[in-house]
């Protein structure tokens, strides 16, 4: 598909994307890349929301595949520190 960018390896015009019922897929045909995203806007199953944050970067945040996995814990520790030290 003209003007999309694989989020993996950032070929251009690699993507082919393709939909079902549910589904708006997108496939990269260099390096394999697949992901997928609900056509209502709901958010994904857990299942698949985990293997496709690991899989790939948000294009439109544009940001360092380690991010995302540090984040969520920085989340989790900062409160509890907190709570202690009153
Ligand atoms: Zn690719």
């Amino acid at each position: 598909m003209a003007g999309v960018v694989c989020p993996r390896c950032a070929a251009m015009d690699s993507t082919r994307m393709y939909r079902d019922d549910e589904r708006e897929y997108r496939e990269c045909v260099d390096c394999g890349f697949e992901d997928s995203m609900r056509l209502d806007g709901r958010p994904e199953p857990k299942e698949l929301e985990t293997r496709v944050s690991k899989e790939g970067v948000d294009p439109l945040k544009n940001t360092p595949a380690t991010e995302p996995e540090a984040q969520p814990i920085k989340f989790f520790v900062n409160p509890k520190l907190q709570k202690k030290d009153h």
